[in-house]
């Protein structure tokens, strides 16, 4: 097991819509309250892409931002080696419509992605904004899931690419299949902000399980208990 925890916050400083960086400082406070040692690394565009890092996040992002992370990722390939070794990597919205084959911005300009997840985005007639509840579709995972969505974007899963989750409420992919979200190897992507592991503590360690390569013991919070009871009360 590695002396830090280090969790690698990519591209901050142009994807991260409604605070989606919080899900690095949630997986950094979960290993923390469990006395293991955490940093987050910060990767800008002024920095390569570093495969040597335990777990790596990616937050949404407009059309505009999510272009330039496109570019840098293809230039810098650390996330796609980092995956490939089986490092788990969390994708948020424009992060997921980043890591596919290619994605259509709203105004209908045709962008390639980086070609890790299976899966292309094309505009919906609608956008899809509002809260979300989903069922997990993917091992290991057995707590609904809420989140906030907003995306133009409706994405379609290749062969390759699972569903992450089953909407009970929201949009969520959006191509009237009712999934929510993708996971292929190591790279879970889901649309929903929150920051999603705030909302959901069982991803949170379902990722840091991953990273670490063993179980961990749970952490009871109540406030956080209470909170995620309230929201699906709702
Ligand atoms: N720009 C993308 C879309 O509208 C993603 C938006 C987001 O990350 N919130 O589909």
């Amino acid at each position: 097991m590695p002396d830090t925890v280090r969790i690698g916050l990519v591209l901050p400083d142009v994807m991260g819509t409604y605070g989606d960086g919080g899900n690095a400082l949630v997986l950094r406070q979960r290993l923390r309250m469990r006395g293991q040692d955490a940093e987050i690394v910060s990767i800008t565009l002024n920095d390569p892409v570093p495969d040597s890092l335990d777990v790596y996040v990616l937050g949404g992002a407009e059309d505009s931002a999510q272009r330039l992370a496109t570019r840098h990722l293809t230039r810098y390939p650390g996330l796609q080696r980092a995956a490939e070794r089986g490092a788990p990597v969390l994708a948020i919205c424009a992060a997921i419509q980043v890591l596919g084959h290619w994605y259509e911005t709203s105004s209908g300009e045709r962008v390639d992605g980086v070609g890790m997840l299976d899966l292309t985005t094309a505009p919906r007639t609608e956008r899809a904004i509002g809260e979300v509840v989903t069922r997990p579709a993917t091992g290991g995972l057995t707590q609904t899931l809420t989140g906030f969505e907003n995306h133009r974007g409706g994405t379609t899963l290749g062969s390759d690419a699972a569903p992450f989750a089953r909407v009970e409420r929201g949009v969520g992919n959006g191509v009237g299949d009712g999934t929510e979200g993708v996971v292929q190897g190591s790279v879970i992507g889901t649309y929903l902000h929150g920051p999603a592991l705030a909302r959901n503590p069982e991803l949170a360690d379902h990722l840091l399980e991953t990273a670490l390569g063993r179980t961990l013991e749970p952490l009871h919070l109540p406030d956080v208990e209470q909170l995620r009871t309230e929201r699906l009360r709702r």
